[in-house]
Protein backbone atom coordinates (compact mmCIF):
# COMPACT_ATOMS: atom_id res chain seq x y z
CA UNK A 1 0.00 0.00 0.00
CA UNK A 2 1.29 3.37 -1.05
CA UNK A 3 1.14 6.83 1.09
CA UNK A 4 2.22 8.71 -1.56
CA UNK A 5 -0.04 11.49 -2.43
CA UNK A 6 -1.32 11.71 1.23
CA UNK A 7 -1.24 15.15 2.72
CA UNK A 8 -1.77 16.58 6.10
CA UNK A 9 -4.41 19.73 5.64
CA UNK A 10 -5.79 21.94 8.19
CA UNK A 11 -9.51 21.67 8.63
CA UNK A 12 -9.85 25.18 6.71
CA UNK A 13 -7.29 24.26 3.89
CA UNK A 14 -9.42 21.08 3.36
CA UNK A 15 -12.59 23.19 3.25
CA UNK A 16 -11.60 25.69 0.41
CA UNK A 17 -9.70 22.74 -1.70
CA UNK A 18 -13.37 20.79 -1.53
CA UNK A 19 -15.25 24.25 -2.58
CA UNK A 20 -12.70 24.86 -5.36
CA UNK A 21 -12.63 21.19 -6.32
CA UNK A 22 -16.64 21.26 -6.53
CA UNK A 23 -16.70 24.02 -9.39
CA UNK A 24 -14.79 22.12 -11.03
CA UNK A 25 -15.91 19.66 -14.01
CA UNK A 26 -13.88 16.65 -14.78
CA UNK A 27 -12.84 17.52 -18.07
CA UNK A 28 -11.09 20.96 -16.60
CA UNK A 29 -8.76 18.66 -14.52
CA UNK A 30 -8.08 16.18 -16.87
CA UNK A 31 -5.01 16.63 -19.12
CA UNK A 32 -5.68 15.37 -22.77
CA UNK A 33 -1.97 15.73 -23.41
CA UNK A 34 0.79 16.52 -20.83
CA UNK A 35 4.48 18.13 -22.36
CA UNK A 36 6.74 18.24 -20.05
CA UNK A 37 9.99 20.12 -21.42
CA UNK A 38 12.64 18.79 -19.94
CA UNK A 39 15.47 18.56 -22.36
CA UNK A 40 14.69 22.04 -23.15
CA UNK A 41 14.31 23.34 -20.06
CA UNK A 42 11.58 25.37 -20.65
CA UNK A 43 8.62 24.03 -18.69
CA UNK A 44 5.23 21.81 -19.03
CA UNK A 45 2.39 22.64 -20.97
CA UNK A 46 -1.18 21.11 -20.36
CA UNK A 47 -3.72 20.52 -22.83
CA UNK A 48 -6.77 20.00 -20.52
CA UNK A 49 -9.87 17.88 -21.61
CA UNK A 50 -11.83 20.80 -22.45
CA UNK A 51 -9.66 22.30 -24.90
CA UNK A 52 -8.17 25.02 -22.48
CA UNK A 53 -4.48 24.87 -22.28
CA UNK A 54 -2.13 25.88 -19.56
CA UNK A 55 1.67 26.68 -19.43
CA UNK A 56 4.59 27.05 -16.90
CA UNK A 57 8.20 27.49 -16.71
CA UNK A 58 9.54 25.57 -14.14
CA UNK A 59 11.36 28.17 -12.30
CA UNK A 60 7.33 29.39 -11.28
CA UNK A 61 6.43 25.36 -10.68
CA UNK A 62 9.39 25.19 -8.28
CA UNK A 63 8.12 28.24 -6.36
CA UNK A 64 4.39 26.85 -6.53
CA UNK A 65 5.46 23.88 -5.07
CA UNK A 66 2.15 22.56 -3.14
CA UNK A 67 4.15 20.11 -0.48
CA UNK A 68 3.10 21.83 3.46
CA UNK A 69 6.80 23.20 3.89
CA UNK A 70 6.90 25.16 0.95
CA UNK A 71 2.82 25.95 1.35
CA UNK A 72 3.61 27.36 4.98
CA UNK A 73 6.38 29.42 3.31
CA UNK A 74 4.71 31.50 1.02
CA UNK A 75 1.71 31.64 3.44
CA UNK A 76 4.10 32.93 6.24
CA UNK A 77 5.53 35.70 3.35
CA UNK A 78 2.68 36.58 1.62
CA UNK A 79 3.94 34.96 -1.76
CA UNK A 80 1.16 33.80 -4.07
CA UNK A 81 2.40 30.28 -5.73
CA UNK A 82 4.88 30.97 -8.59
CA UNK A 83 6.04 34.13 -7.12
CA UNK A 84 9.54 34.40 -6.67
CA UNK A 85 11.00 34.04 -3.02
CA UNK A 86 12.48 37.93 -2.08
CA UNK A 87 16.11 36.63 -2.27
CA UNK A 88 15.97 35.81 -5.68
CA UNK A 89 15.97 39.18 -6.72
CA UNK A 90 19.32 39.75 -5.23
CA UNK A 91 22.86 39.46 -6.47
CA UNK A 92 22.90 35.76 -5.32
CA UNK A 93 20.79 34.92 -8.00
CA UNK A 94 23.48 34.82 -10.96
CA UNK A 95 25.43 32.22 -8.51
CA UNK A 96 22.10 29.97 -8.91
CA UNK A 97 21.62 27.51 -11.52
CA UNK A 98 18.05 27.87 -13.42
CA UNK A 99 15.42 25.75 -12.13
CA UNK A 100 14.92 22.61 -13.45
CA UNK A 101 13.63 19.14 -12.93
CA UNK A 102 16.16 16.27 -12.54
CA UNK A 103 13.09 13.78 -12.69
CA UNK A 104 9.59 14.16 -13.63
CA UNK A 105 7.67 11.15 -12.04
CA UNK A 106 3.91 10.86 -12.85
CA UNK A 107 1.69 9.92 -9.68
CA UNK A 108 -1.06 7.65 -10.04
CA UNK A 109 -2.76 8.94 -13.09
CA UNK A 110 -3.64 12.22 -10.32
CA UNK A 111 -0.42 14.15 -10.66
CA UNK A 112 3.28 14.94 -11.80
CA UNK A 113 5.85 14.95 -9.03
CA UNK A 114 8.97 16.76 -10.02
CA UNK A 115 12.85 16.60 -8.24
CA UNK A 116 14.07 19.66 -8.62
CA UNK A 117 17.78 20.38 -8.89
CA UNK A 118 18.16 22.28 -5.90
CA UNK A 119 17.35 18.75 -4.03
CA UNK A 120 13.49 19.75 -3.24
CA UNK A 121 11.10 17.26 -3.84
CA UNK A 122 8.58 17.00 -1.84
CA UNK A 123 5.78 18.37 -3.90
CA UNK A 124 3.10 16.35 -5.67
CA UNK A 125 1.14 18.53 -8.46
CA UNK A 126 -1.96 17.03 -8.56
CA UNK A 127 -4.01 17.47 -12.28
CA UNK A 128 -6.58 19.87 -10.04
CA UNK A 129 -3.73 21.85 -8.40
CA UNK A 130 -1.96 22.75 -11.71
CA UNK A 131 -5.44 23.61 -13.34
CA UNK A 132 -6.33 26.14 -10.42
CA UNK A 133 -2.95 27.74 -10.94
CA UNK A 134 -3.19 28.41 -14.58
CA UNK A 135 -1.82 31.47 -15.21
CA UNK A 136 -2.64 32.25 -18.94
CA UNK A 137 -5.05 35.02 -19.32
CA UNK A 138 -8.13 34.21 -19.14
CA UNK A 139 -7.37 32.53 -15.83
CA UNK A 140 -5.62 35.42 -14.56
CA UNK A 141 -8.33 37.89 -15.23
CA UNK A 142 -10.98 35.85 -13.45
CA UNK A 143 -8.57 35.46 -10.53
CA UNK A 144 -8.34 39.26 -10.82
CA UNK A 145 -4.94 39.58 -11.11
ZN1 LIG B 1 7.87 22.09 -1.57
ZN1 LIG C 1 -6.03 29.10 -17.95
Amino acid sequence: MSHEGIRIVSAEQARREDAEHEQMPTGSVTPRKVRVKKTEGTGVEIEWQDGHRSAWSFAWLRNACPCATCHEDREKTGRLPGEAKAKDQTLLKMYEAPVKPLEVTPVGKYALRFKWNDGHESGIYSWAYLRRVCHCESCMAKQGL
